[in-house]
């Protein structure tokens, strides 16, 4: 490595944030940028580790410790070089991915993981500034033509490696915007969206096309558009949100996480919408669900001025300690027990509490909920096996605002899912083996959360690439692009 003993001398360090009082007043990012001092010691705690657990933590297989050295050696042109080998929007990634390969690190067995998911934010920003992001596609075509179904960012990654293997590729989409979960998910505060507008101008001049406000399934039919394509990839994403069917459910004011976040992106982002407001204005807010979606619907609920923020969790608090079973280190910068920033900008979070039913008003309005206190019994490794109501803990806590964030069931399946009669599996994700990505349909590939279930974005990008090198496959008998396995 560049500086061998960098591990030794520099401690981890992330870039500055903005104050909470000022943040909290916009939907900007508010993570800051390293010094080019910064940058080169954060590069240079990357160890000569021997055996890089890194890569293999990374769904993308990046190959970690050389763009690190690269960085380290201020080789801007290597070092994206090596990162866009393996990953085609290290900008996302570089923003919002949890950073399993931060998990697998090596240092971070007695010492603070290395940045790498700061340094590979640093790494793409560089080389836009640079012109370095260039379209890949070749002069010479394949002849072939292939149709995308969405453009989150597993569809967007198979259309860019579909493009650079120089197929014709048309991506559809039913939002007005490409982007998928990215786009109308993710609030601004954790990524900017006119990120993901740099990124489809590029593949547009590589000649991908994207096609806006059309359904497949509903505003062109499916069946077109594989007898009009020589292979589709389904990327629709898994959208059918986890309701909470308790009584009370029809009052006004409990709404899917989705309805607010989405609406809120849509305001940020100057884009129409035709459903009525969704505010936590001077509301009390009660976020049911504990993860990445409830915990951007508590940041922008304090966005937008709430005037209380609950957040439950019916699950119990996980500890703070790592478990013995467990031979790596513990999340970076963090514990066992998840906070995002938005916790951090004001929020009360509850334990083991379960919700049992939403009061009104005799206007229908929401007014309160009803909550008990509940206790897990686990099996002998720990995990939750049933619980039981703690009694005397029965209450009602005020809200006139509810998040339901309890995570996505399954693709939707009317429209293309059943016109072409792809095969599902037994959670209703759509049937296609990891690794082959082939519905039971023919020409018909599957890739991301529509395959996969809910899941991350990185693990998105790794799919949308995968599956854009089996159809290559399909269409061409072999292919150029290149498999995480580092196998052409
Ligand atoms: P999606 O992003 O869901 O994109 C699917 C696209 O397909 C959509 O644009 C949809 O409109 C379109 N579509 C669907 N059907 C059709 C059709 N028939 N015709 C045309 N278009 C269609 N992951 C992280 O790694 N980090 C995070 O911080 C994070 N935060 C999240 C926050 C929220 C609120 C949510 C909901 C998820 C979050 N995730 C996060 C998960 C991550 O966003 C998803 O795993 C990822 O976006 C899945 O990508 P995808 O391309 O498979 O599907």
């Amino acid at each position: 490595m560049g500086k061998p003993t960098g591990f030794q001398e520099f401690n981890r360090e992330l870039p500055s944030k903005t104050p909470v009082s000022e943040r909290v007043k916009n939907y900007n990012e508010f993570v800051g940028m390293y010094s080019d001092e910064k940058l080169n010691q954060q590069s240079a705690r990357c160890m000569n580790c021997g055996i890089p657990f890194c890569h293999s933590g990374c769904p993308l297989g990046n190959i970690i410790p050389e763009f690190n050295d690269a960085v380290y050696r201020k080789n801007w042109h290597e070092a994206y070089r090596i990162l866009s080998s393996t990953n085609n929007f290290p900008e996302f990634t570089g923003r919002i991915c949890p950073a399993p390969c931060e998990s697998a690190c090596v240092l971070g067995i007695n010492k603070p993981a290395v940045a790498i998911e700061e340094i590979e934010k640093h790494i793409i920003e560089i080389a836009y500034e640079q012109n370095l992001v260039k379209p890949t596609a070749p002069l010479v075509k394949s002849g072939k033509k292939v149709a995308v179904v969405g453009s989150g960012p597993a569809g967007m990654a198979a259309a860019a490696q579909l493009a650079k293997a120089g197929h014709a590729v048309t991506v559809y989409e039913r939002d007005d915007k490409a982007g998928g979960l990215l786009r109308y998910g993710i609030p601004d505060f954790k990524m900017e969206k006119w990120i993901i507008d740099r990124r489809i101008k590029v593949m547009e001049e590589d000649g991908v096309n994207f096609v806006y406000n059309t359904e497949v399934g509903k505003d062109i039919a499916a069946e077109e558009i594989v007898r009009n394509n020589d292979a589709v990839i389904l990327a629709g994403g898994s959208t059918i949100p986890r309701d909470l069917n308790i009584p009370g459910r029809h009052f006004k004011g409990v709404h899917f996480a989705m309805d607010f976040l989405k609406q809120q992106n849509k305001r940020v982002g100057s884009s129409p919408f035709d459903t009525e407001d969704i505010l936590a204005t001077d509301k009390d807010v009660i976020v049911i669900g504990g993860g990445d979606t409830g915990s951007d619907c508590v940041g922008t609920s304090n966005r937008q001025g709430a005037r209380s923020i609950k957040q439950f969790e019916v699950m119990f608090k996980p500890s703070d300690e790592r478990p013995n079973s467990m031979p790596w280190p513990n999340f970076p910068g963090a514990s066992m027990l998840k906070v995002t920033s938005s916790h951090d900008e004001g929020c009360e979070r509850f334990w083991s509490i379960n919700t049992k039913e939403f009061l009104g008003d005799e206007d229908g309005n929401l007014r309160a909920i009803k909550v008990v206190d509940i206790e897990w019994e686990t099996d002998f490794l720990g995990r939750p096996v049933k619980f039981t109501e703690i009694a005397g803990t029965e209450r009602e806590l005020p809200a006139q605002r509810v998040f339901l964030a309890m995570g996505f069931l399954n693709p939707q399946f009317e429209g293309a899912i059943q016109n072409l009669g792809i095969e599902v599996d037994e959670r209703k994700n759509v049937k296609a083996k990891e690794g082959v990505y082939r519905t039971n349909v023919g020409k018909v590939f599957a890739a991301g959360d529509m395959r996969r279930g809910q899941s991350l974005v990185v693990w998105a990008i790794s799919e949308g690439r995968e599956a854009a090198r089996k159809v290559d496959e399909f269409l061409m008998g072999h292919s150029i692009l290149e498999s995480k396995d580092g196998v052409n």
